[in-house]
């Protein structure tokens, strides 16, 4: 398998911890240069980055919010000036805020809507145009299997996964003779900051519902994504990957 990301710019939103480090962190192994991004300067971000510069990687940080248009786009102009235009972009930031329908605000609605979908937005249009110049490049979404079979008290995050999808197809469809992929990763139950947050017996239950009887790693995400970014991935775009132990077939 080629697996050659030197020389590439990869740039991974929500990496400050669980599944977008772990995705950087994979680029950052196979010789990339990261940049990673956050929603602010917290602990956890400068400790993630003095942990990639004590490995050597070639590595930034930019803390900034997806769902700022004119901050993303200084996030990009940033990554131009310190590594070059980006080739990889995984848009993996994303949050929750449950509540059933009834009950939820449109604040809850439109912060997920804001940050899960309109962010993908923002950083897929502030890096289409240099792809296209190269005739190169990846577009990665981290959706979740949530878009795709629904959830009881989630129907914003629900609705921004799904969004991803059609999202993604279309600019598949915009964009493929340009030499310029994009797919769509979409985890079940991977264990990280976000599903911490669970109670034990929801755990149980969706344990019983994984084939292959255990919960995914950040590790088993980022590795279905160093493949759609690699050249032995060129003629797959447009597809949605379930990395989810077999919950969703
Ligand atoms: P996590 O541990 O909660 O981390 C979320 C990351 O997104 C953090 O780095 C966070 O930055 C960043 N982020 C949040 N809001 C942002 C904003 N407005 N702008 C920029 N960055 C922002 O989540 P995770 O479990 O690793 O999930 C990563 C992705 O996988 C998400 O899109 C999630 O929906 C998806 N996913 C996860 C699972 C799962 O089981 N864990 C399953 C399916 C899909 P800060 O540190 O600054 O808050």
């Amino acid at each position: 398998m080629i697996m050659d990301f030197k020389n590439k710019n990869i740039l991974v939103t929500g990496a400050s911890r669980g599944i977008g480090k772990r995705i950087a962190e994979a680029f950052a192994l196979q010789g990339a240069n990261v940049l990673l991004n956050a929603s602010r300067e917290s602990d956890h971000f400068k400790a993630a980055l003095a942990e990639f510069d004590k490995a050597g990687y070639s590595c930034a940080g930019y803390a900034c919010d997806v769902a700022n248009t004119a901050a993303v786009k200084e996030m990009f102009a940033f990554a131009a000036e310190k590594f070059g235009s980006v080739d990889i972009l995984v848009n993996n930031a994303g949050i929750t805020r449950d509540m059933l329908l009834m009950k939820m605000s449109e604040d809850e609605w439109d912060m997920v809507l804001d940050v899960n979908l309109k962010g993908v937005f923002n950083c897929s249009k502030a890096c289409i145009r240099p792809m296209m110049k190269k005739r190169w490049g990846r577009i990665i979404n981290i959706s979740s299997i949530i878009g795709i079979i629904g959830n009881a008290g989630q129907v914003n995050y629900a609705a921004s996964k799904a969004g991803m999808i059609g999202f993604s197809k279309s600019v598949a469809k915009e964009v493929g003779k340009r030499g310029i992929t994009c797919n769509v990763v979409a985890p079940g139950f991977i264990e990280s900051d976000m599903t911490a947050a669970l109670s034990d017996e929801l755990k149980v239950k969706y344990l019983e519902s994984i084939p292959v009887n255990r919960f995914g790693r950040a590790s088993d995400v980022a590795k279905a994504v160093l493949f759609l970014a690699g050249d032995d991935a060129s003629f797959i775009t447009g597809q949605v990957l379930n990395v989810d132990g077999g919950m969703v077939m």
